[in-house]
């Protein structure tokens, strides 16, 4: 008895004094990072949310369970593990007295029966998660494997000790069963088998038995412990926290604005030599973008689903975060250290890693390469995925901003853009005084705000650098304008005041130039005191309303599918011309995954006799980017096939007569695509790309009869970059 006792809390005390050291160093790697007090602040003001959010993404498993396979084995493991946690406690009362029951618990039958049930259901688990590595080993499938790149070796270890854990568990309360010290004489339906099993071999070697499998099962768990502080497995501790303090309702729809030392950036104020711009060093992360970074469990999810990895670009959001990592725990003891002379004691590896520029070729070093840097387009894919609520985007726009404000190292095609944000108020460098020119031909006249905004006034139609000026949006301008008309909605558009909202330069990390544009509109907006915008572009949606009340510009943002959704279901707007074709909708990633827009375009279709919708096998949630977000319209794609064009193959599948969407970017990203398909043969010379409102615009009666096709203006000079 006493030789048991001695083993066991010595393999626990020295397990847990290397765990806990692990952690303590964790701790200070995390807290190196920049503060963040805006997300101690936002959980102190809502409390309830951070516990309704751990009760619905942890304890509930929400996000895992979006794949139904692997979010069920998870399940049973997670929920496994937390009820085994009695038998652990078990397990110790065992070692100082053999016939030990919890306080409270006792005999019960039920949590006897609860605790096999749960062990059976780790071990099921443990078989689909074998089956799912053996199906998707990286070795085989590529970079068609979610696993392409993770620890498989840890991983497989891990299995391997969860399987220990629950066959010693159950081989010792067998034993238990024959010595007469199990706590649950009824109940326990998998310890009486192992039992039957082993009563044979006689009381004596029982008893040798259940001694020999607890003092086991607690060294398995103690170097379970230990080899979670070491590997991705940390997230079983991590992944609370992490979910606790992630941007709610989830890192997506607006950039978070530059912040240094924790506070947000004042241009004006601002000084290069000792503020934060952006993430140029690891250390320039908040502690929560470090936290992100440990908390990685390696799966692979957001790999998985994005665009710029399915078409053969060396991006993969989980190697870049597990190269930010990987480049923090290696530097770790030189940010630790205290003094100039602790770091000059350093290994020379550690100094020379700290040395590695965060952006470079990796062939010279670097951590993250370039070309993976400025291949996202924003799409969010990977932090709808992510199980953990690792928010990619944000540290994708910190590096970003870091490139072009401090080191001015971007894609040079890219600059042309920035100039004319900078110079003309939009990306092609048209001017003012061509914003107006798409109500060219229009038979009613739409007002242009002059001063402050009527009472009468129900809508400011915020129309979007594409919508005034590139040809093919411009005729979904015309049809909004002409549906609203159509509809009695009293609406007035800014006119040559407009200028762009800024987000092609915020999502390249030009937070200056967006600033400068986004104060420009909030002025405009805020004088004309505008109340309620509807905007037909998703990216003008999204910054309007989620990055213009960081800078004081608060306004009721829809976006005009939503509001023709709407006109349509009060009978103010009614399709009766057929239009007999079928078409499949695209998703616009800044309207649906970033905003959840899903149902609206939809509806407009269903309500258009004739259409018969089709949907893409991704959509919705899953929806494929078509390549322009995150300022990727203004950037070359070199590497690997296009995105638009692996889009539209999707498409292509569903046969369609026409494919509909509800971005200007989209639109001419899809477009460009079709053109290519057509010239190749491999799409019918009838097909087209439309926005929903040029579609319910062919269906709906004006006074003048029935379903005219507002058409661009042919005049225009704008062409698609
Ligand atoms: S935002 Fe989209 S493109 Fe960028 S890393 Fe995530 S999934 Fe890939
Ligand atoms: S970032 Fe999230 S989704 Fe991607 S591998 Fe890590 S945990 Fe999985």
């Amino acid at each position: 008895m006493a030789l048991r006792i001695v083993i066991g809390l010595t393999v626990t005390v020295i397990a847990l004094a290397v765990a806990g050291r692990r952690l303590s160093w964790l701790y200070r790697l995390g807290t190196s990072g920049q503060p963040a007090p805006e997300r101690i602040e936002a959980l102190r003001r809502n409390p309830a949310r951070g516990a309704r959010t751990e009760a619905t993404e942890v304890f509930g498993q929400r996000k895992l369970l979006q794949w139904t396979v692997p979010g069920a084995a998870h399940f049973l493991t997670f929920w496994g593990f937390t009820i085994l946690l009695l038998t652990i406690i078990e397990g110790y009362g065992d070692l100082f007295s053999p016939t030990f029951a919890i306080p409270l618990i006792g005999h019960w039958a039920f949590v006897g029966f609860l605790e096999d049930l749960v062990a059976v259901g780790v071990l099921v688990g443990l078989a689909i998660f074998t089956v799912i590595r053996l199906r998707e080993n990286p070795k085989r499938e590529g970079r068609r494997s979610r696993f392409s790149g993770s620890h498989t070796g840890a991983a497989w270890l891990v299995l391997a000790l969860i399987f220990l854990v629950i066959a010693t568990l159950l081989i010792y309360r067998g034993a238990q069963r024959n010595t007469g010290h199990f706590p649950y004489p009824h109940g326990a339906f998998a310890s009486q088998i192992v039992g039957n099993w082993l009563a044979p071999l006689g009381r004596g070697t029982n008893l040798a038995i259940e001694t020999t499998f607890i003092l086991a099962q607690l060294a398995i768990v103690m170097g379970f412990l230990i080899l979670v502080t070491y590997s991705k497995h940390l997230h079983i501790f991590l992944a609370p926290v992490n979910v606790l303090f992630s941007r709610r309702p989830n890192g997506l729809r607006g950039l978070e604005p530059m912040r240094s030392g924790g506070k947000v950036l004042d241009f004006e104020e601002a000084d290069p030599d000792t503020d934060v711009f952006g993430i140029g060093k690891v250390e320039d992360l908040s502690w929560k973008g470090m936290l992100d970074l440990a908390t990685c469990t390696e799966c692979g999810r957001c790999q998985s689903q994005c665009p710029a990895w399915a078409t053969g670009k060396p991006l993969s959001p989980k190697m870049l975060i597990l190269d930010l990592r990987d480049h923090a725990f290696a530097k770790a003891p030189y940010l630790l250290a205290g003094s100039a002379e602790a770091r000059a004691a350093l290994p020379e590896s550690v100094r020379q890693e700290a040395e590695r520029p965060l952006v470079g070729p990796v062939a010279d070093g670097g951590v993250i390469d370039p070309d993976v840097l400025w291949s996202c387009t924003n799409c969010g894919a990977c932090v709808h995925e992510c199980p953990v609520d690792i928010e990619h985007i944000d540290h994708i726009a910190g590096m970003r901003r870091h490139q072009v404000l401090i080191e001015s190292e971007f894609p040079a095609e890219a600059a042309g853009m920035l100039k004319n944000l900078e110079n003309k108020g939009d990306p092609w460098g048209m001017g003012e005084a061509k914003r107006a020119e798409w109500m060219d031909g229009l038979d009613f006249d739409v007002p242009v705000v002059d001063g402050a905004i009527g009472d009468d006034v129900e809508y400011l139609f915020w129309v979007g650098c594409a919508g005034a000026l590139e040809d093919r949006a411009r005729k979904t301008t015309r049809a909004i304008a002409q549906l609203l008309h159509t509809a009695g909605v009293s609406f007035a558009v800014l006119g040559p005041a407009e200028t762009c909202t800024g987000d092609p330069a915020r999502r390249m990390g030009n937070e200056f130039v967006f600033s400068m544009l986004a104060q420009q509109n909030i002025e405009t907006l805020n004088e004309a005191k505008v109340r309620t915008i509807v905007a037909s572009c998703p990216h003008c949606f999204n910054t309007l309303a989620h990055e213009y009340p960081q800078l004081g510009g608060n306004y009721e943002v829809i976006h005009h599918t939503q509001l023709l959704s709407k006109l349509v279901a009060e009978g103010r707007l009614t399709p009766v011309t057929p239009v007999e074709e079928k078409i499949t909708y695209h998703d616009p990633c800044f309207l649906g995954r970033h905003n959840r827009v899903f149902t609206p375009p939809r509806q407009i279709m269903e309500q258009v006799p004739g259409v018969r919708a089709q949907e893409m096998h991704r959509c919705r949630e899953r929806g494929f980017c078509c390549g322009a977000g995150g300022a990727r319209m203004w950037m070359e794609e070199r590497i690997g096939k296009r995105i638009n064009a692996e889009r539209i193959e999707e498409a292509l599948g569903t046969d369609p007569d026409t494919i509909s969407t509800g971005c200007p970017f989209c639109l001419v990203m899809l477009g460009d695509a079709i053109s290519q398909k057509k010239s190749s043969g491999e799409a019918k010379a009838s097909l087209e790309v439309v926005d929903v409102a040029q579609l319910l615009a062919r269906s709906v009666a004006t006074a003048a009869g029935p379903g005219p096709t507002p058409s661009g203006d042919p005049s225009s000079p704008a062409e698609t970059p």
